[in-house]
Order: C-alpha cells, then sequence, then structure tokens
C-alpha cells in the first residue's frame, strides 16, 4: 500500500516514546476516559448508545485488536467483543495460543452506532482523535491487529479492500498493523477461519 502524507504525519502519534509503568499506564487511561464517560462530540453520543465503551485488556500487550464499534451486547455490557464475535476472537487467540488477557481490545468508536451501521468517517474520524490514538500512545503495542475494513479505514482515513490488504502487514512509524477479517464476518464465512487464525499468528510473530 501507498501511504498518504497524512499517514506519514500520524506516525509521530503512534511512534512509543519509551518505558512507562503499567500502573502510569492505568492511571493515563483512567485519566484519558474519565471526561469521556458520557461523551456526546460526535453524534453517536446521541443516538441512543447505552455507555461508552472504551476498550479492556493488558496495559502492557504487544497485540491490540482494533474493531469498528460496539454492538448490542457490548454496549449493555460496556466491554468489547463480548457477543458471538467476542467468543470467536476469544477461541482463535486460544488455537493461537494467546488468551485474551494478553492482549488489548478496543474499536474505532466508542459508541455503539444504531442498528449496527457502519460508523461514517466524522464519527470514526472524532473519535480516534479523541481516544484512540491516545489508547495506543499509552499501551505502546508492538503490533495492531484490525479487524474488518472498517477499522482499518478508521485507523487509515481512507477506503480499502480488506480483501486486498488481509493478512499484508502496513508498517507505521514503530508499530506494524495487520488487517484481517472481523469474526463477524468469518461467523458468516467459516471457510475464512484458517485466515483470521493465520493473520493472528503473523501479529504474534511480529512481536517476536
Ligand atoms: S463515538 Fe467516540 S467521539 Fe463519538 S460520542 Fe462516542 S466516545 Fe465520543
Amino acid at each position: 500500500m501507498r501511504y498518504t502524507q497524512r499517514r506519514c504525519a500520524d506516525k509521530r502519534m503512534y511512534a512509543p516514546t519509551g518505558p512507562v509503568m503499567t500502573t502510569q499506564k492505568k492511571l493515563l487511561l483512567d485519566q484519558l476516559y474519565e471526561p469521556y464517560r458520557h461523551c456526546t462530540a460526535c453524534p453517536l453520543g446521541n443516538l441512543g448508545r447505552t455507555q461508552v465503551v472504551f476498550g479492556e485488556g493488558s496495559l502492557d500487550a504487544k497485540i491490540m485488536f482494533i474493531g469498528e464499534g460496539p454492538g448490542q451486547q457490548e454496549d449493555e455490557q460496556g466491554r468489547p467483543f463480548v457477543g458471538r464475535s467476542g467468543k470467536l476472537l476469544n477461541r482463535v487467540l486460544e488455537t493461537a495460543g494467546l488468551k485474551r488477557a494478553d492482549v488489548y481490545i478496543a474499536n474505532i468508536v466508542k459508541c455503539r452506532p444504531p442498528n449496527n451501521r457502519k460508523p461514517f468517517p466524522n464519527e470514526s474520524k472524532t473519535c480516534k482523535q479523541l481516544l484512540l490514538l491516545k489508547q495506543i500512545g499509552i499501551i505502546k503495542p508492538q503490533v495492531i491487529c484490525t479487524l474488518g475494513a472498517a477499522a482499518l479505514e478508521g485507523l487509515l482515513e481512507q477506503p480499502i479492500k480488506i480483501t486486498q490488504v488481509r493478512g499484508r502487514p502496513i508498517e507505521l512509524g514503530k508499530i506494524t498493523i495487520i488487517p484481517t477479517y472481523h469474526p463477524a464476518y468469518i461467523l458468516r464465512n467459516a471457510k475464512e477461519l484458517p485466515q483470521l487464525l493465520g493473520d493472528i499468528l503473523l501479529a504474534i510473530q511480529k512481536t517476536k
């Protein structure tokens, strides 16, 4: 893939700046989340969401998974990837030798889009700049696994075809992005499960 100038500028935001202790990371994340617990900075804040779903997982995760946005169960429970897609992701992680607690999981937008529609570009961009880039900056993963086209589009702010980029690493500063399928897609297309597993194994390999 060719990098746009904007993406090159984003490298600074993704670049790790030095060691930060886990407790400091927790403090930094708490400080980050607090002002946004009732966020209405983009339209999704006023379209029926129950709560803001920031993300969860290991604060020292080498791999961060980024999905599109919370679904109904995520919105109800305040946790990312807890529905059928999340259960599939958990199983694939275990098959790859990882526990869910080993990674950090978040979404491009932190509020559920109505009827599970794809987030609009202005919503993704606003939430990314307010929260996601700062989450990445605090957690400092070595690898980001984007789940589905919308997650990668939201991160890079450009349209992509997931079938063309899936499994092909994208270097962004000191972080490697591994685009892969969304588990919801795998639930509808089980024959693609080996691709998802292979991409996660590649992500693990990139952390070594
Ligand atoms: S999606 Fe993000 S920016 Fe939009 S209201 Fe929710 S927390 Fe705020």
